[in-house]
């Protein structure tokens, strides 16, 4: 059993049953919302046996989580979640904050925060029956998908807008996706995979459509939260595209507190580039949201028309959260930043950090703070921007005099 209630609308507020193919709103078409009986999860489950569960995935949290266990136990699945918090007290001091925690997500089967979206999906695809499941992303929507789904002996076809980098793409065809590279931005591959996925009935695990994906997600408040003795940060730092992620980060928070789980919630920091910033651009400034152009080298997140602002503009505010947008210098900037610390992001995987300084540059966080930066990929899926922030070595010939005098400085 699971202790899912059903699925509420978030447009119009109708009520209805929580099925394993549910996609949107039976009314209105808009976007659902997953509950629970928090009473029931709180007396199945404490913070205390939680402890001393074994189980070192997402899937540890299984009374938060809206699948059946014996799903679960009886799939082939990669190890998903559990990633690292670092406490990284010398960043903290560089940045002008408290306490700084790193939750690196880029550890993930795939380097993504992700994986945690599309291992929920092949769960759900299996309790709807199905072994082919589609997708459109700007890529690790994609690879994470391609990669659980290989796991698990299910077949998939995904949608990728022909920016996609590389090495992403070199994930999907290595675990064996049928790769559709589109002619056209992330709207148009977008609505080609739609169009697909009626036609063919595949499973589908475009976010902001499919409501399970975000249960999946929340799993890293689960775990920040259970990493920090269920202690809450004054702030949560992450990278917003089409919003899902934050709406996610949020979920889990406010599942685990109104399962008594924790006493406060944290605000959020929604970061998002300059050049691509329609959900801060919407929330700062009180209006209807606008689509944007994509201009910016943080491929994950360069999304001009979000799938779902209305749930991320919602977990900003109920927060009271912060927006703050920062630039592509300043994003690979923080990418070595972290890199001097050990950590290796993506360029939307360090735009949380890269936030995190601006926003003390901007006093809109205090100095005594504590602030949880998630690093949503990792570095090694962009390494055309990796030397674009760190540059070139430096290049010698075989000669130990000639690296004696570049020792000496000369
Ligand atoms: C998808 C993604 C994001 C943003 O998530 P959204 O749900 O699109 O807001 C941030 N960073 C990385 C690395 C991602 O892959
Ligand atoms: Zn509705």
């Amino acid at each position: 059993m699971n202790y899912m209630t059903g699925a509420v609308c978030v447009k119009c507020g109708h009520e209805q049953e929580a099925m394993p193919d549910t996609t949107t709103c039976g009314c209105c078409g808009g976007i659902l919302d997953i509950r629970y009986d928090h009473k029931k999860i709180r007396e199945a489950l404490s913070p205390e046996q939680l402890k001393s569960r074994r189980e070192q995935s997402m899937w540890r949290y299984m009374e938060f989580l809206p699948v059946e266990p014996e799903t679960v136990a009886k799939m082939n699945r990669l190890r998903v979640g559990c990633s690292p918090l670092y406490n990284v007290p010398r960043l903290a001091e560089r940045l002008g904050v408290k306490t700084l925690y790193v939750k690196d997500d880029g550890i993930n089967p795939s380097a993504s925060l992700k994986d945690r979206a599309s291992a929920m999906a092949v769960m759900k695809a299996a309790e709807a029956g199905k072994k082919v499941i589609a997708c459109s992303s700007t890529g690790n929507a994609a690879s994470s998908l391609a990669g659980n789904a290989a796991a698990a002996g299910f077949e998939t076809y995904i949608f990728v807008p022909e920016r996609a980098p590389k090495g992403k793409v070199a994930q999907l065809m290595i675990f064996g996706a049928h790769v559709i590279s589109v002619k056209g931005n992330y709207e148009d591959t977008f609505r080609l995979s739609a169009d697909a996925i009626e036609r063919y009935g595949w499973y589908n695990r475009n976010a902001a459509i499919n409501p399970f994906l975000m249960e999946g997600k929340k799993t890293v408040s689960l775990e920040i939260a259970e990493q920090l003795d269920f202690k809450m940060p004054d702030y949560i730092a992450v990278s917003v595209g089409d919003g899902c992620t934050i709406a996610g980060v949020w979920k889990g928070l406010k599942d685990l507190y109104e399962a008594g789980f924790v006493d406060r919630l944290p605000k959020l920091i929604s970061v998002q580039s300059t050049g691509c910033c329609p959900i801060n651009r919407a929330v700062a400034e009180g209006r209807p949201l606008e689509p944007m152009e994509e201009n910016t080298i943080a491929d994950s997140i360069a999304v001009g028309v979000p799938r779902n602002p209305d749930k991320a503009m919602n977990a900003i505010r109920e927060s009271k959260g912060i927006c703050v947008n920062v630039s592509d210098e300043e994003i690979l900037e923080a990418m070595k930043l972290l890199g001097s610390y050990g950590i290796f992001g993506e360029p939307a995987g360090v735009t949380g950090t890269a936030g995190i300084k601006k926003a003390v540059e901007e006093g809109l966080i205090a100095s005594d703070s504590t602030v949880v930066s998630i690093v949503t990929g990792n570095g090694l899926k962009d390494t055309a921007n990796a030397v674009r922030a760190a540059g070139e070595p430096l290049s010698l010939s075989p000669d130990i005099d000639e690296f004696i005098r570049w020792m000496k400085g000369a």
